[in-house]
């Protein structure tokens, strides 16, 4: 099979204005980035009514090498297409640190791809670069407030605004700042995190106009005082200047699918530190515009679609009508103990084991009334015993299944997938399983019993006091995002397969108060990851003439 990059350049891209004008959308409502990229203005966003069916797409707890959910949904939306629905798929924009790094490219992959899949996978519309320069303002801000004076009196031990840059590279992860005497300023320990884990990515999709996004970014706190106060961005007064450098990240960027339906690439929060999914902005509009829109949440179904479930859904006002959980053979034998390397063998033992995991994944999204298809997505490697097997065993489970070839055959292999989606798809029943306006402690136990499927939860002594510290000063009720391992259920990520009856364990909380969240931190979280001995980039190259080769 040919490889992502060079699909890609078989296909035949419309001129982005034709898919925009299909949708209903004027000229006047797009900002073009040339032929086949284009912003849409956000405040259509508000003004459409909702008319279409949300199609949420999850995972089973993934291997490092993602299960296909991009792909998933790319397939997913083109089928919806081919079965004459209009459908939209909206994704997130894709990090430089992982194109470079271990993933590789996260514009889909195959014959399930958005394209143009180089600028996609590259600068783009320079969103993630403005989410940076906005996040780096207040840095300076806050170094520059201490140099001069200091009048909000912050405690210089006690900043949490980190710096960030759209990169892995783990020699930021802890750095000394403001060495050289009393011109550069004061000299502290600092930190850098990777732009997806910035609140100001968080804030951005979570937003519903420029307004709410300037009163957010006045909201951060960037740190505590002296005296034990929280020191926001507003008193240091450049919500202003913040969003004013947000101000065309904030619209959303279409694009087409490999198949020339339209999808919506917007905004990119990590699903641990933050929510996980495209900008709300993106999906409410796609749901103005189409019939079906496709949604992808990050990681598995305990991470990016709890948090859409449980946070993004009731703060957008969302009913998502069905979920698609992706899976495959090759996860599930490894969550059935097979060594990653040997995970292409066929093993039907390994497999029957490995899927408890899926089972527990189906049962939880079952929690919020919604009905679940499980989308098979199929690697070459596996064997038609493996698949019949699992076709099988998942309907015993009580989900529908399809085994989706979208990979290898564009949306005519997703057709079957797509029709189940359709026939099943029900908003009426969903339910969030807990209430954002619990306490912080309540939901964590609802969410450690429910989904994580722990007997108990343990707060540590520092975990405590920082949730008396933050109910001090009111942001004891605020909705809580868990940041955990995506590579099991549990906190543990060497627990695979079904964990039960385990502890989880809240080591500390971090707060997002202009994003409108607390971080319950279990295990260690990485904020910034590093380059692995041979990354990506030594395979990613260019000739005179522009092509670019080793992009996937
Ligand atoms: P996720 O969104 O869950 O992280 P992706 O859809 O990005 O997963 O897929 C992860 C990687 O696996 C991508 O490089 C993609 O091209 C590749 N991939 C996905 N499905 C298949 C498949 N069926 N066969 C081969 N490679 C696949
Ligand atoms: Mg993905």
């Amino acid at each position: 099979m040919l490889s992502d990059i060079e699909i890609a350049r078989t296909a035949k891209l419309k001129p982005i204005n034709e898919i925009a004008k299909e949708l209903g959308l004027k000229e006047e409502d797009l900002k073009n980035y040339g032929k086949y990229i284009a912003k849409v203005s956000h405040k259509l966003a508000e003004s459409l009514p909702q008319k279409g069916k949300l199609i949420i797409v999850t995972a089973m707890t993934p291997t490092p090498a993602g299960e296909g959910k991009t792909t998933t949904s790319i397939s997913l939306s083109m089928a919806l297409n081919k079965l004459g629905y209009k459908s939209i798929v909206t994704l997130r924009e894709p990090s430089l640190g992982p194109v470079f790094g271990i993933k590789g490219g996260a514009a889909g992959g195959g014959y399930a791809q958005v394209l143009p899949m180089e600028d996609i996978n590259l600068h783009f519309t320079g969103d993630i670069h403005a989410v940076s320069a906005a996040h780096n303002l207040i840095s300076a801000m806050i170094d520059s407030h201490i140099r001069f004076d200091n009048e909000l009196n912050i405690d210089v031990t006690r900043i949490t605004w980190p710096r960030t840059i759209d990169m892995n590279d783990r020699a930021l992860r802890e750095i000394v700042i403001g060495l050289g005497g009393h011109a550069n300023g004061y000299p502290r320990q600092d930190r850098f995190v990777i732009t997806a884990a910035s609140e100001i990515m968080a804030i951005l999709c979570l937003s519903k106009d420029l307004m709410d996004l300037k009163k957010r970014v006045g909201n951060v706190v960037v740190g505590w005082s002296k005296d034990g106060k929280p020191v926001t961005v507003h008193e240091l007064g450049i919500e202003g200047a913040v969003a004013v450098l947000l101000k065309d990240a904030i619209n959303p960027n279409l694009v087409q699918t490999i198949e020339n339906t339209p999808a919506f690439v917007h905004g990119g929060p990590f699903a641990n530190i933050a929510h996980g999914t495209n900008s709300i902005i993106a999906t409410k509009l796609a749901l103005g515009l189409a019939e079906y829109v496709v949604t992808e949440t990050g990681f598995g179904s305990d991470l990016g679609a709890e948090k859409f479930f449980d946070f993004v859904a009731p703060t957008a006002g969302f009913k998502p009508a069905v979920a698609v959980i992706v899976a495959t053979i090759r996860a599930m034998k490894y969550h059935g103990g097979m060594p990653l390397k040997d995970i292409s063998q066929e093993n039907l033992q390994a497999l029957e084991k490995g899927m408890e995991n899926l089972k527990v994944h189906i049962e939880n999204v079952k929690k919020y009334g919604l009905p679940v298809v499980v989308a098979l997505n199929r690697f070459a490697s596996d064997t038609d015993r493996e698949i019949s097997y699992v076709l099988e065993a998942v309907k015993s489970f009580g989900a529908e299944v399809a085994l989706n070839e979208g990979f290898a055959k564009g949306s005519e292999g997703a057709l079957d997938l797509a029709r189940k989606v359709v026939e099943v798809t029900d908003e009426s029943k969903f339910k969030p399983l807990v209430d954002l306006g619990l306490p912080v402690k309540e939901k964590l136990q609802i969410l450690a019993r429910e989904i994580y499927r722990a007997k108990e939860v343990v707060f540590t002594k520092e975990a405590l006091e920082d949730l008396k510290k933050l109910e001090k000063v009111g942001y004891g009720n605020l909705p809580v995002i868990v940041a955990k391992t995506q590579y099991s259920l549990s906190d543990d990520p060497t627990k695979l397969g079904a964990p039960k009856d385990h502890t989880f364990t809240v080591r500390e909380f971090l707060l997002s108060a202009g994003a409108g969240f607390v971080v319950a931190v279990s295990g260690e979280i990485m904020l910034m990851p590093g380059l692995n001995k041979r990354p990506n980039a030594l395979n990613i190259d260019i000739d005179e003439n522009g092509n670019i080769v080793g992009l996937s």
